[in-house]
């Protein structure tokens, strides 16, 4: 059976003193969960900040994002080793604020997950359909060609050590959630890609969702055979309404 996955995006939110708050608010409530994969990914600069207050505790530390290339001149941009050595576990690949806004491309994103893994991270793949797309019926074609790019040159024994996140686009930081029947549908459809490229890989990977989860809607959708867990935004921002979310796992 698959552990339960609850990652907080922080996204561009937090100093390293709000940062420091926020997981010292999070350590009493989620330090010591063993059952479930606890994640926060704070931003670069907090990154060291949150690892040290951390350690010892359950609670695992994530970027949002990392180059493909382990140095060169690349101005602005943070490597795979760089994050390593400051003990970070996984990383966020493609989320789809970084597709939108920053270029992120399938294409980079092939190169990025097999590069996470080599260094030591876990990454958590992210794909996702806009509201356009869903509504087109595009989906499954869009989300197949990502989960096929995203995954295209990792070693078959470490398909299951990738985490796979399905944020419709149109769900996050909207309010509006899937249903769980369309969480559940598409999470399924994503597992069975992976399957696509090994049977057992696809059975063990863990496949999250993502999108306006609240300690609310936290139970229902994660009472779902394919959903192992959830990347959430906004409500892991707040240490009781995260605790919750974990808590619902
Ligand atoms: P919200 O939970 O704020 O909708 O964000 C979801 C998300 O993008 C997590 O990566």
């Amino acid at each position: 059976s698959r552990k339960p996955f609850i990652a907080g995006n922080w996204k561009l939110n937090n100093t390293i003193a709000e940062a420091e708050e926020l997981i010292q608010g999070l350590l009493p409530r989620v330090g010591a969960v063993e059952d479930v994969d606890v994640v926060v990914a704070p931003s670069f600069l907090s990154l060291s900040a949150v690892v040290d207050s951390a350690r010892g505790s359950a609670v695992q530390v994530y970027a949002q994002n990392m180059h493909e290339k382990d140095s060169g001149a690349f101005t602005g941009e943070v490597s795979a080793p760089m994050l390593a050595e400051i003990d970070v576990q996984g990383v966020i690949l493609g989320h789809s604020e970084r597709r939108q806004y920053f270029g992120e491309t399938d294409r980079a994103l092939q190169l990025k997950v097999p590069r996470a893994l080599e260094a030591g991270l876990i990454p958590i793949l992210c794909v996702g359909e806009t509201e356009e797309e869903r509504e087109q019926g595009d989906t499954e074609r869009r989300l197949r060609h990502q989960v096929q790019e995203g995954l295209e040159k990792v070693p078959v024994d470490q398909l299951s050590t990738v985490v796979v996140a399905y944020e419709p686009i149109w769900a996050i930081g909207t309010g509006l959630t899937a249903t769980p029947e369309q969480a559940q549908e598409t999470c399924g459809f994503v597992r069975a890609l992976v399957q696509g490229f090994d049977k057992e890989a696809g059975n063990a990977v863990r496949v999250l969702y993502g999108g306006s989860l609240k300690p609310d809607n936290a139970a229902e959708i994660l009472g779902q055979p394919d959903i192992d867990g959830a990347l959430v935004g906004g409500a892991s921002l707040d240490a009781e309404s995260f605790g919750a979310i974990v808590k619902a796992a």
